[in-house]
This record gives structure tokens, C-alpha cells and sequence, in this order.
């Protein structure tokens, strides 16, 4: 079910949410002076807008509080990491508007420590050297109702441990021959704690350790000791790590030293968006199979990917503030990012007018060779942005689709015989229509009134249709990509026999070239923000280049969106 109740406006309360709560009752009992966050991405991938929602709670929490927020990287997959990640997931934090405390941490710093830590859980007698193959541990883990079967060799003598597992790290051993578990429960109701897998044997270079280490601790081994390395205080996570917390807990149990901070692990729903798959690996497929043009594409729900579409972090942060803090799953419509973006544009973007599809219209008795500097304003919500001034001339262009040649009285745009309004300009009155030899409408001639300057009536007579258009000799070309949605089914993830790529939308893109556009926007520079009057909001892609500017289409003026109020 969509939840479509998030757009009432009337009165926003602000009260705590359950995380913010867990926090204020913290500090107020003096369990904590100073709280401590993090936001602990594995750079295998690019960002994505449930990342966007999680840095913004993270970073959040921080600032509120006057705490501090790590970004840290759990890097324990040497061969699915890399470097260019590390770099887009530095890169998206910085761009939504946060500062990390110090440098970027990264769990691979933690691997001595966590190696030690695994060899004192080995004294213990609480770790164990496992020969059994992968498909053997998984086959012997039982079922949630069926116990699972203890390995043969749980009962190793603590000294045949310590000695098997100092040579799997020396490299005596291939990927796979062994395996350090952790001795909880082969019939703990709780399948995280049946013997979990802390240690593999993985011979593969490390993007920051490099070929330190053959050995490499496994996520659920190195999340909460790394939390607790680091002295965070709330550690908030997704849902799906609930039933991983027990484990977090045993680990921690295990190491943790008097006086120290121990974090406290909060759950919350992860966002999901509508029309989206939001799983960095099926991300991964998207850009490998160039079903997009790369992680940036402007319809991937990467924050790289919306901030080339033209997103703000401020239209994300309306979003998650929207969106709120779930203990429950849910589905948010993706109708509900475009609304937060719009609601920011709107107040920052530049206006100006652009044809997208062009029809040629000849002012009849206007003077030849005339121009004319109108002024026009740069958006009416702010005054701050002032005006600039549009030429106008004997030939113009307004909307092929704002012309029709015979219409009911429903049509407020131009027709013939009838009148219209050119925005910042003149009256305009249609009174013939010039056709090629298909019978295609080619060019209107009309005559203007010379008293409507400015698009004032002369005499209180009502034209109902206000056009934008553009002077043709001044115009200048631009390609406009418009996006729909990347796919057309509401949940392309959620079919059991069919891959969730069969549901993307063929028509996810279109790029409509040689568009006209005002003058003005010759100076634009990339990322640049503009509303093309009556189309809706375009930013300036990377791609372009001097002689030719391509925008990228933000997001129209259509509501696709209905207010509930
Ligand atoms: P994915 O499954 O999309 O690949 P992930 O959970 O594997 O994501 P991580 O790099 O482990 O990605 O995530 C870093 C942080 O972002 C984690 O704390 C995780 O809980 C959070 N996160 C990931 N996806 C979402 C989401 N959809 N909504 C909110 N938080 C999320
Ligand atoms: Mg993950």
C-alpha cells in the first residue's frame, strides 16, 4: 500500500520521533554527555536516495544534538569494493551539506583489532576453525523450526584453533577450505546465532589493506565492533539487521571492556520508493547492462543520478522530513520526491522562456527589422532575483501544441480569429494559417496590438490565455532530455518469475533537439536551475557543450501528485 497521506501541509508537528526520544531521554538521564552517530556505507556501489534518507537521519541526529557523525566505511568485501565508490559515497555526503568528524574511518583499519578480538573469543573457547565447505555449513544450519547440526569440528582443542587459524591467515589455506565461527547455538530460535561465520578465506587484493590480509572478517564480526571502536552512542540501522542484533550483543559481550561506551543498536524502516528498485547489486545490473547510461544517469535513484536530473539536497531533506521515521515497512510514492523538489524550485529558479516544440509565428504589422528589450521577471517568489530583459521581433515561436486552428471554448490558448496574451509582450490576434503541401500547419500570421505592451490590456478588454514564446532571430538551439519513469511497473522487484529489468519503461527517455530557447540562458552553467515557463523545471547537463546545451528535465509542472486537502 502507498502511503499518499504525507502531503498535508495544514500543520506540521514537530515532535520528537522514537529515535529523537531514545536520544533526549539519553542525554537527560546522563547515560551520555555527547552523542555519537555514523553513517556506515559498503563502498560497493554508488549512493541511492534510502542512503540519502539514512545520511540525513544520521548527519541529522549530529547536528540537533550538537554531537558528532562518523562516515565510515565497512569495507570487509575486498573483491565487490573499490575506491571509486569510497570516492562518489565522500563526494554525495559533502554535496547533501554534511562534515564528518576527522577523516573518513574505514572498518579495514579495524582489522588488527578485530583479529585479535577473534583470536581472544578462540582462548575463550567461544570460536572455532570450521573445515566443512560453505554448502555444508548452510545445509547443516537447520531450518527457523529445525535445529541445525553441529559441525564435526566444533570440539577442536583451543590450542588446534589458535594454531589453524594464525595459518589461514599466513595463507596456508585456499579461499574456502576453512572458516572461523563463533560457538553460540546450532538451536538458537534465532538463526544468526547458530554458529556464525566470523572469518573467510578470501586471497584477494584489498582496496586499502592490498594483499595485507587472506583473511577477512565478515560484516556481522565487524559492524558492532566497529560501532564500538569508535564510541557511538546510537546506532541506527535498518529494520532488517533486528534479528542481527542479538548477535552484535553476544560479540560485544565477549570483548567489551568496563568504563567504555557501548553502542545501543536502533532499528528503523528503510525506505522504499514506488516505480524504483533501490538494491545497490541491482543498481550495479542496471549500469553493467548499460540498460542506463551509468550510476549517474539522471532516472537512477542515486543521489548522483538526482543531482544530475537537477535535485537539491534541500528538495531531499523536505523529502525525508516528509517521508518521517517508520518502525513499520512501507511503500512511499515516488509522486512525493517530485512534490519536494518542485516546492524548492519554485522558490530558487531562475524563469525563463523556452519553445520545446516549436511553431513559427509571423507578426504581420509589426515593424521589419525592429527589436524590442521587454523586461521580465526572474521569479515572481522572490523579488530578491529582479528582471531581465527578453527581445522580441517580427518572428517568433510559441508551442505547436498552443495553437489550434479550430477549438471548442475550452481552449484558452490561440486559435484562429482568436486573441492571446505573450507573456511580458504583447495582445496577439491569429488570422491566417500558412500550411505545407501535407496540410501541416507551418506558420500563423497574426497582427499585434502596440497599446498591450508589457501584456497589459488597453482598454479592459480579457484575453484567457497568457503564451510564452521566443524571438527567432534571437533564439538560441538546446536539446531538452525529458524523463519518465525508469519503469513501469509499481514494483519491478516484486515478481516472483520475472527479473525486475523486464519492467523498464521504453520511453524513459526522450530527447527532443533543437528546442528554442531566450538568450538569457547562453550563460548558464552546468547544474544551473530554471523553470522553462508552463514546462516545468530543467537543469544544465554535464554533457553539454558550448555551442550546444542540453538540459536535463527535472521535473514538469504537472502534478503527477494530487493535493489532499
Ligand atoms: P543496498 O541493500 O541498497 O545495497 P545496503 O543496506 O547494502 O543497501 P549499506 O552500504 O550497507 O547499503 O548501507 C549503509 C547505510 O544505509 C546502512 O546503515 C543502511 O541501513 C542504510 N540504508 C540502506 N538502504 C536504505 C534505505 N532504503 N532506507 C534507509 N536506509 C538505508
Ligand atoms: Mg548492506
Amino acid at each position: 500500500m502507498v502511503d499518499k497521506n504525507l502531503m498535508d501541509n495544514s500543520e506540521e508537528k514537530k515532535s520528537l520521533n522514537f529515535i529523537e526520544q531514545i536520544i533526549e531521554e539519553d542525554l537527560k538521564s546522563g547515560k551520555h554527555k555527547n552523542i555519537i552517530t555514523r553513517f556506515p556505507p559498503e563502498p560497493n556501489g554508488y549512493l541511492h536516495i534510502g542512503h540519502a534518507k539514512s545520511i540525513i537521519l544520521n548527519f541529522g541526529l549530529g547536528e540537533k544534538y550538537k554531537g558528532k557523525t562518523n562516515l565510515r566505511f565497512d569495507d570487509t568485501n575486498p573483491t565487490k569494493e573499490d575506491v571509486e565508490y569510497v570516492d562518489s559515497i565522500k563526494e554525495d555526503v559533502e554535496w547533501l551539506g554534511y562534515k564528518w568528524e576527522n577523516q573518513a574511518l574505514f572498518s579495514s583499519d579495524y582489522f588488527n583489532q578485530l583479529y585479535e578480538w577473534a583470536v581472544k573469543l578462540i582462548k575463550d573457547g567461544f570460536a572455532y576453525i570450521d573445515d566443512q565447505s560453505g554448502e555444508e555449513i548452510s545445509a547443516t544450519r537447520g531450518t527457523p523450526t529445525k535445529p541445525g547440526i553441529e559441525s564435526p569440528f566444533r570440539n577442536r582443542s583451543i590450542e588446534e584453533n589458535l594454531d589453524l587459524f594464525l595459518k589461514m591467515k599466513k595463507g596456508e589455506f585456499k579461499d574456502g577450505e576453512k572458516v572461523l565461527r563463533a560457538k553460540i547455538d546450532m538451536s538458537s530460535p534465532n538463526m544468526h546465532m547458530r554458529d556464525p561465520v566470523m572469518y573467510r578465506i578470501k586471497h584477494a587484493n584489498h582496496h586499502r589493506t592490498g594483499n595485507r590480509w587472506c583473511i577477512y572478517p565478515m560484516y556481522d564480526f565487524t559492524h558492532g565492533q566497529s560501532d564500538y571502536i569508535e564510541g557511538i552512542t546510537h546506532s541506527i540501522c535498518t529494520l532488517e539487521f533486528e534479528n542481527h542484533r542479538p548477535l552484535y550483543d553476544w560479540f560485544l559481550d565477549h570483548i567489551y571492556e568496563d568504563g567504555k561506551t557501548r553502542p545501543r543498536q536502533i532499528e528503523f524502516a528503510r525506505l522504499n520508493l514506488n516505480y524504483t528498485v533501490m538494491s545497490k547489486r541491482k543498481l550495479l545490473q542496471l549500469v553493467e547492462d548499460k540498460l542506463v547510461s551509468g550510476w549517474d544517469d539522471p532516472r537512477m535513484p542515486t543521489i548522483s543520478g538526482l543531482r544530475r536530473r537537477g535535485y537539491t539536497p534541500e528538495a531531499l531533506k523536505i523529502f525525508a522530513e516528509k517521508v518521517g521515521i517508520a518502525k513499520r515497512e512501507n511503500i512511499i510514492d515516488v509522486g512525493l520526491l517530485e512534490y519536494s523538489i518542485k516546492e524548492h524550485l519554485n522558490k530558487i529558479a531562475q524563469r525563463v522562456m523556452t519553445v520545446i516544440d516549436p511553431l513559427k509565428v509571423t507578426i504581420t504589422n509589426y515593424p521589419e527589422g525592429k527589436d524590442e528589450m521587454l523586461p521580465a521577471i526572474n521569479n515572481p517568489e522572490d523579488e530578491t532575483m529582479g528582471s531581465r530583459e527578453v527581445p522580441f521581433s517580427k518572428i517568433l515561436y510559441i508551442e505547436k501544441e498552443d495553437f489550434k486552428e479550430v477549438a471548442n471554448r475550452k481552449f484558452f490558448r490561440l486559435k484562429l480569429g482568436g486573441e492571446v496574451r505573450l507573456r511580458y509582450a504583447y495582445f496577439i490576434t491569429c488570422n491566417e494559417v500558412v500550411k505545407d503541401e501535407n496540410g501541416e500547419i507551418i506558420e500563423l500570421l497574426c497582427t499585434y496590438d502596440p497599446l498591450s505592451k508589457g501584456g497589459k490590456s488597453p482598454d479592459g478588454r480579457k484575453v484567457k490565455g497568457t503564451l510564452h514564446w521566443v524571438s527567432a532571430k534571437h533564439a538560441i538551439d538546446i536539446d531538452v532530455k525529458q524523463y519518465d519513469r525508469l519503469f513501469s511497473d509499481e514494483s519491478p522487484d516484486s515478481h516472483k518469475d520475472k527479473d525486475f529489468k523486464e519492467f523498464i519503461n521504453p520511453d524513459s527517455l526522450n530527447i527532443v533537439e533543437n528546442c528554442k530557447a531566450e538568450p538569457f540562458l547562453k550563460n548558464a552553467k552546468i547544474g544551473n536551475k530554471f523553470q522553462f515557463e508552463r514546462k516545468g523545471y530543467f537543469t544544465l547537463d554535464k554533457d553539454s557543450e558550448k555551442n550546444k546545451l542540453v538540459f536535463n528535465r527535472t521535473v514538469s509542472l504537472r502534478d503527477s501528485w494530487k493535493r489532499r486537502n
